[in-house]
């Protein structure tokens, strides 16, 4: 089972209400190949609700409180990025997910490139709070800019294989 933002699966779950959509990962839940989380939603946190970013870190340092979340009215949102990370890693190993393609980017599911915290649109190198917890636990994590058929096809059903290809002519 692969693991997916639910942003790229259509799901308007972004923090401006709408979504990242990706036609690929569309059909890969489709087709029962992949379960979705947004850790921001499952943090508790609505939609549509105010960007956030890491401050001072990346999602590593978050989880081992050398780092924070804030949000663009300076709110600390930590709390709810952690909480989000612990869920989603829970369906990860609940669905014996082995790989992950999540949003780049974001401050719970970038894998290669945050924000800087200073929301001056200037992007890090770094990873989201999600996204290093389940990094952590052994889950191969991948940005959605990795999302294609080769890639995902280790981890896809060879009976659902044909279904895929199909739908990608
Ligand atoms: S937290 Fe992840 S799944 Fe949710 S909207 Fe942001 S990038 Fe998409």
């Amino acid at each position: 089972m692969i693991l997916l933002s639910a942003c790229l699966a259509g799901f308007n779950v972004r923090y401006d209400g709408g979504n990242a959509r990706n036609d690929l990962a569309a059909q890969l839940v489709a087709l029962g190949q992949a379960v979705t989380i947004c850790p921001e939603v499952m943090g508790g946190m609505r939609t549509p609700r105010e960007p956030a970013e890491i401050q001072d870190g990346n999602g590593g340092d978050v989880i081992v409180g050398r780092a924070r979340v804030v949000n663009r009215r300076g709110v600390d949102v930590t709390k709810q990025y952690l909480q989000g990370a612990q869920l989603a890693l829970g369906i990860a190993q609940r669905y014996h997910v082995q790989a992950a393609f999540l949003k780049q980017k974001s401050p719970a599911c970038g894998t290669q490139l945050i924000y800087d915290g200073h929301f001056s649109g200037h992007k890090i190198a770094g990873i989201g709070v999600a996204a290093a917890l389940l990094r952590q636990h052994g889950i191969q994590v991948f940005g959605d800019e990795e999302l294609s058929r080769e890639r995902v096809r280790p981890w896809v059903d060879s009976a659902v294989w044909p279904l895929l290809l199909e739908n990608g002519r």
